[in-house]
């Protein structure tokens, strides 16, 4: 879905506004990144759009519609959320995946696992999927919780996608392997939109710089080298 945020204001904290009047236009099936600095509200605006806050001010539209309007459940079915700090549940590595989509196919789950890179690491283990999370010596890394994070959401295939890697822990290489299989997976058919310290993200269609609260700058890729 396409993705409008009108005149965003929002504060944790009356003395300190994390989003000033914050405006811009994600279109229907792109990529977009959002980057700046640490503390510039990029998880912020991911919360808003989910609804895990309600906005100050403004109003958020996804295709047109009003967020507040639209019922939760149906908000819930139409994003998939990927967090920094992913918590899975505490059953096997397949029922964490399955979850994504439970009438999902066997072969879609490993299929979603070897585009999230993780299905290997899992093999790995006696009895791969079917381990428990936690048990016998599967400890997963933040990362490899992110990563089962992103498998679960591509099994789910909601017209938007939101990725927050604020602080990630993914090293460079993997993150970009994964951001360029979701972007391919989704083509034209997902809003991505993954939040960024760095501009390291190789294929957004948009970039929106994000620092105090406000869009500072935006882009292309190409157009913002131009003017930097
Ligand atoms: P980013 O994702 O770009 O690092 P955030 O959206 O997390 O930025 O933060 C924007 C501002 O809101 C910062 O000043 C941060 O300290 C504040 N903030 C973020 N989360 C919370 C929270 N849960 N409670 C209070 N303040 C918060
Ligand atoms: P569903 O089963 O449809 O995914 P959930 O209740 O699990 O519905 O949550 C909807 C989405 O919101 C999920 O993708 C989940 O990761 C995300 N989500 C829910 N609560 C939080 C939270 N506190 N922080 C970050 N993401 C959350």
């Amino acid at each position: 879905g396409s993705v409008i945020f009108e005149n965003i204001g929002f504060s944790y904290d009356p003395r300190n506004s994390a989003l000033k009047d914050i405006s811009f236009e994600i279109p229907k099936g792109k990529t977009v990144a959002l980057v700046g600095p640490s503390g510039g509200g990029k998880s912020t605006i991911l919360r808003l759009l989910f609804r895990f806050y309600d906005v100050g001010s403004g109003r958020i539209l996804i295709d047109g519609q009003d967020i507040r309007l639209v019922k939760q459940e149906s908000l819930r079915r139409s994003i998939g959320v990927v967090p920094q700090d992913t918590v899975l549940f505490n059953e096997t590595i397949y029922y964490n995946i399955h979850y994504g989509n439970v009438n999902a196919s066997e072969e879609e789950v490993y299929k979603a696992a070897k585009a999230a890179q993780i299905h290997d690491r899992i093999l790995n283990f006696p009895d791969g999927y079917e381990t428990r999370v936690g048990e016998r010596g599967l400890r997963l890394s933040g990362g490899e919780k992110q990563r089962v994070a992103i498998a679960r959401t591509m099994l789910k295939d909601p017209p938007i996608i939101l990725l927050d890697e604020a602080t990630s822990a993914l090293d460079t290489t993997t993150e970009r392997q994964i951001q360029y299989a979701l972007s391919n997976m989704t083509k034209d058919r997902t809003t991505l939109v993954i939040a960024h310290r760095l501009s390291t993200i190789i294929n957004a269609d948009l970039i929106l710089c994000i620092k105090d609260g406000q869009v500072v700058e935006q882009g292309s890729h190409d157009e913002l080298i131009q003017k930097a």
